[in-house]
């Protein structure tokens, strides 16, 4: 824990008492804070009365006597309306932060100088997080990985010289994070999401500029062009960027050629990885989560060779593209994350030949903005609720079957691509939520992890 000596003495008022909630009370306390935390849930209040945090309904509280609000990035900040607790800390003048905040000012106290890389963007930020944190720990550096990613930043060990921290923000936790500071800060790309909280794409993108903005290196994507503005004018006031593309070709920075990383400076040109080794980055965004990752570890201080032996070891995350099994030349994938169309895009096009298992709870407007894939996939299995929509939209296009359950589908489509013979993969990317049938995605996963175990002949990867 990073007890939080900032607060000595002081009163600090937190709302949301959740996971990271209470981890935050904790750290308070820990460091001689007088807390008094507060939850819509009386389960989470009296959790944290046991845990010996004190609690108030911050709706009685005298608040001239706060010294800091701490709220939950669970609780809107702004939009659609700020929350009432909000209104009543901006009233009496006191300033409205997170826990990330409250880490950025112990970093500053204990060790200023200790690397430090935020993580943020609407895509890919958990996969480049884990994958800095392994190629910072492959060469021997005293690593901490947490924030967004399910770790809250407060539970890790304390600042110190020489010890590295990666942490995945989220939009709200940069809203709570004033003085947020990273050493390297990434900022993948920027496309719409999670508006209803931010009010518009200009909000939305205006927050994440400022992971970017106060960094000492910024590492920008530019593949779309919120991201692309936002190194242009982190440039053009001094600042160090670095550009990196999925898409494009630069004159300098790190893109993606098929599956080769390229490292361009100004102009010259070297090929630094192919990703076609890696079977834990396959597709178009995978190159740009790793060249993400290169250019913070080298931000960091870390050495190519270092960076390139931490990338061939990268286990990759679970249920996003995770290559769980093998037949011959079948390789069984889940991609149980993809809970919705947009999602399931980077697995469908990463593939060539794919037997696809979709459907759970379809999100508005189904699969057909997935039909550019559909000349790749050699049967689709479908299964849940949404099984009947697909099968309508896929009609004559592609060949499926309904087979309900995953259990069966995994079958099936096991029977099938091995009877085919050729090199093909079995998709789990559903395009669907999973509450239907499972608790939620990494439910769904596991459980197709547990149906391909179970199929003869099978080499498990996990
Ligand atoms: P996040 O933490 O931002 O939700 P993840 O790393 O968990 O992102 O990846 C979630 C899903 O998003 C992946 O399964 C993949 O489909 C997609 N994805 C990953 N990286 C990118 C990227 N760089 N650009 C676009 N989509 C991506």
């Amino acid at each position: 824990m990073i007890p939080v000596e900032t607060f000595r003495g002081k009163t600090v008022a937190l709302f949301g008492l959740g996971g990271s909630g209470l981890a935050t009370a904790k750290a308070l306390v820990a460091g001689g804070a007088s807390v008094l935390a507060w939850d819509d849930s009386a389960d989470s209040v009296a959790k944290a009365a046991a845990a010996g945090i004190g609690t108030a309904d911050l709706m009685t509280i005298d608040w001239s006597g706060v010294a800091a609000f701490v709220l939950s990035p669970g609780v809107p900040l702004t939009h659609p309306k700020p929350h009432w607790t909000v209104d009543l800390a901006k009233a009496a003048g006191v300033e409205v932060i997170g826990d990330v905040e409250l880490f950025v000012r112990e970093r500053r106290r204990l060790a200023p100088d200790c690397p430090f890389i935020a993580i943020t963007g609407t895509n890919g930020k958990s996969t480049t997080t884990a994958l800095i944190a392994h190629i910072l720990r492959e060469s021997g550096r005293d690593t901490q990985l947490g924030g967004n990613i399910g770790t809250a930043v407060l539970t890790l060990e304390p600042p110190k010289a020489g010890r590295f921290f990666v942490v995945e923000c989220s939009s709200y936790q940069i809203d709570l994070a004033p003085s947020l500071n990273p050493t390297a800060g990434i900022l993948l790309n920027l496309t719409p999401d999670h508006l209803d909280r931010h009010g518009s794409m200009e909000h939305y993108a205006s927050v994440k500029e400022r992971l970017v903005s106060a960094s000492g290196t910024a590492i920008c994507g530019v593949d779309d062009s919120y991201s692309a503005a936002i190194a242009d004018r982190i440039e053009r006031n001094g600042g160090r960027v670095v550009r990196i593309s999925k898409g494009l070709t630069l004159a300098d920075g790190l893109y993606r050629d098929g599956t080769r990383l390229i490292d361009a400076h100004q102009g010259a040109k070297s090929v630094l990885a192919d990703l076609a080794e890696h079977a834990t980055l396959k597709g178009a965004h995978n190159a740009q989560n790793a060249a993400a990752a290169i250019s913070a570890c080298r931000a960091v201080g870390l050495s190519d060779a270092e960076i390139l032996a931490g990338l061939a070891t990268f286990p990759g995350l679970k249920h996003r593209m995770q290559p769980v099994g093998r037949i011959g030349q079948i390789i069984f994938v889940n991609d149980s994350k993809a809970t919705n169309a947009d999602a399931a895009a980077p697995a469908l096009s990463s593939f060539d030949r794919i037997y696809w298992i979709a459907g759970g709870v379809a999100k508005e407007g189904g699969i057909e903005s997935l039909s550019d894939f559909f000349p790749k996939i050699a049967r689709a299995y479908l299964i849940g609720k949404a099984a009947e929509d697909f099968a309508a939209t896929l009609g004559d296009a592609v060949p499926f079957i309904i087979s309900a359950t995953l259990e069966a589908a995994v079958a099936d489509a096991a029977a099938d691509a091995e009877a085919d013979g050729r090199p093909a993969a079995v998709l789990l990317s559903p395009a669907c939520a999973s509450f239907d049938q499972y608790k939620n995605f990494e439910a769904r996963g596991d459980a197709f992890v547990g149906h391909v175990a179970a199929l003869e002949g099978v080499t498990m990867l996990v």
